[in-house]
């Protein structure tokens, strides 16, 4: 911009900079699913994936460059605690994946899922400030209603979030309605427990009168028999909601656990169903990229 004068141009340069990120690398899925790895200008990297579905495109993006909760089913954990994203990286992100979505898909996004890499509650300004230019007419002028953020239980931002009166869902990382077993795989467990998860999401449901949606991880043998569908339904009944029980999908062979069979998987489902629970199952999407729940790793950077 040569019409700028020297002084502040070579001030712009050392004090200022634009958070932009680039596409380092983009996958295709037998199913059409999408994985994108971006990079931001300090070398981070963090993926996005793009869902296609029937009259949809569902973006799930990441709030942080790795992730401190170290989940352990989870392939981001594995990678450790990077940064927050900026706002700018969130939504340029959504931005870029909507650019996408038009040119495979044919058609803009229509749902975006907060449940990429990071916790977003832990970057809880950013992604909110991120959230707010995605329903913004300035922004995509995204419906509220097609917004999801999912966390993983950090109890004292889900009370914030009620007290900000979001408008968009809030969906829980559960996969275990037992105290030990659940520390076992998630170690937030330890400092926010599920009396404390419980506490707030109560707190969250009188303030803002939202359906809460539970995703449950099916593992073999780990958190599938019937005992433990019982004890998801007592804590599901805090109010009103919708479960989904996901498939598991093993990052790598060595993996220490196993998805469910049909069988044990449909009896979890009619306990559920018949304890008058709202319960999908999610078929894995994008496994033959690693770009399914659990599996956003990097691996391509
Ligand atoms: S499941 Fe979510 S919260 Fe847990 S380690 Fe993975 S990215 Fe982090």
């Amino acid at each position: 911009m040569s019409d700028l004068s020297k002084k502040l141009r070579e001030n712009l340069k050392e004090y200022f900079y634009f958070d932009n990120i680039s596409i380092s690398n983009k996958q295709i899925s037998k199913d059409k699913t999408i994985k994108i790895l971006f990079s931001s200008i300090d070398n981070q990297y963090f993926e996005g994936v793009l869902i296609p579905g029937k009259g949809r495109a569902t973006a799930c993006i990441s709030t942080q460059a790795g992730c401190p909760l170290n989940c352990d089913f989870c392939a981001t954990g594995k990678l450790g605690f990077h940064r927050n994203l900026s706002i700018g990286e969130i939504f340029g992100k959504v931005f870029e994946l909507n650019e996408v979505s038009k040119k495979e898909y044919g058609r803009a996004l229509t749902n975006i899922v907060i449940m990429g890499m990071g916790e977003p509650l832990l970057n809880y300004e950013n992604t909110l400030n991120a959230v707010n230019k995605i329903i913004s007419e300035k922004g995509l002028g995204m419906s509220p209603q097609r917004v999801t953020l999912s966390t993983a239980g950090i109890t004292p931002q889900i009370k914030q979030l009620a007290d900000d009166k979001i408008k968009f869902n809030l969906s829980i990382s559960l996969h275990s309605a037992d105290n030990s077993k659940r520390s076992e795989i998630m170690p937030v467990n330890k400092k926010y427990d599920l009396e404390m998860l419980s506490a707030a999401l109560s707190y969250f449901y009188d303030k803002t009168g939202k359906r809460i949606t539970y995703e449950y991880l099916l593992l073999k043998g780990f958190n599938d028999s019937i005992k433990d569908a019982e004890k998801l339904s007592r804590f599901a009944k805090i109010s009103p909601c919708k479960i989904n029980l996901i498939e598991y999908n093993p990052a790598d062979t060595k993996d220490k656990y196993l998805a469910s069979d049909n069988k044990t998987t449909q009896n979890f489902i009619e306990f559920l169903e018949k304890k008058n629970m709202v319960v999908t199952l999610r078929r894995s999407k994008g496994q033959d990229i690693n770009a399914a729940c659990g599996q956003l790793a990097n691996k391509n950077q």
